[in-house]
């Protein structure tokens, strides 16, 4: 069975303010869906509400994965049952090693029912596939001995996701603006790492407004968010146009949208 995350007719608020006005969309596994929209439109807002971020609230519609509705799930519960979100601005976390936070991550989503100091993945077992996948990656052994996120590069905390997400492989994964203010260094890690990472089982939902990102994963779907709703459904052709020519055509075509985007903003700053 293809796998599906569903997200239908969603209202989000963000302490009090309504900022997503039902959105709808359906990723299956195997897709690249795009979601770009002008800053403040609602991508990091949906991203957050489909992780279970406590700060988004759910108002109306559903999400739903492989048909559990993930609403009332907290963020393990979502990550457990395959979903996976790479943060815009990832929290460091100093005296915690990327292997044992890795390790820890992994064990946690295989072995659900594990408790504190039990059911960890084996040692040799985990470097194993640590190895095999920071190869892959083409990563130096000591990235994985470093504390999490400390001192980390822009570039170093994007290789952090991608790493996170090759280890827990999950059926649907989020990148936040995975490329914002990287050099083109970062961006070809994160595309090449992305293209060896997707395939049939997994579905990818990319928050971008990065050409190259787009050009090396190029989505089957690309969709573009403006105050709170998701106004436009096309091809990589959609996600071209907005590169070429901004976003004032699609404002001139979604007045309404485009003045509740307005408003938010003034809400909001
Ligand atoms: P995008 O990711 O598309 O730039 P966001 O989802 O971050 O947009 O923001 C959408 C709107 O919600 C903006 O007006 C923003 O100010 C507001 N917003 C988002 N997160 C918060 C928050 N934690 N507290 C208050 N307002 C927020
Ligand atoms: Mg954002």
């Amino acid at each position: 069975m293809t796998s599906l995350l569903k997200i239908e007719n969603l209202h989000v608020n963000v302490e009090e303010t309504p900022i997503l006005k039902g959105v709808n969309l359906e990723v299956k596994a195997g897709e690249i869906h795009a979601l770009m929209g002008e800053n403040g439109s609602g991508k990091s807002t949906l991203a957050y509400a489909l992780a279970g971020h406590p700060k988004y609230t759910i108002t109306q519609g559903t999400v739903e994965l492989d048909g559990a509705k993930l609403n009332d799930l907290d963020p393990s519960e979502r990550a457990r049952l395959g979903l996976f979100l790479a943060f815009q601005y990832p929290v460091t976390i100093p005296g915690v090693k990327v292997a044992d936070f890795l390790r820890h991550a992994i064990s946690n989503i295989r072995n659900p029912a594990r408790k504190e100091g039990e059911g960890l993945v084996p040692m040799r077992e985990f470097r194993k596939e640590l190895k095999e996948q920071m190869g892959s990656l083409d990563m130096k052994t000591e990235f994985a001995r470093r504390y999490l996120n400390e001192g980390f590069s822009g570039g170093e905390k994007k290789r952090m996701e991608i790493l996170q997400l090759a280890m827990l492989k999950p059926k649907f994964a989020i990148l936040d603006e995975t490329d914002s203010g990287l050099d083109s260094d970062a961006v070809r890690f994160v595309s090449e790492g992305l293209t060896k990472l997707t395939g049939p089982e997994m579905g990818v939902m990319i928050i971008t407004h990065h050409e190259r990102l787009l050009q090396y994963n190029i989505p089957q779907y690309a969709h573009v968010m403006m105050g709170g709703r998701i106004v436009e459904t096309g091809d990589a052709s959609l996600a071209e146009e907005i590169h070429n020519e901004g976003y004032t055509a699609l404002r001139e075509r979604h007045p309404e949208a485009a003045a509740e985007q307005e408003q938010v903003e003034a809400v909001t700053q």
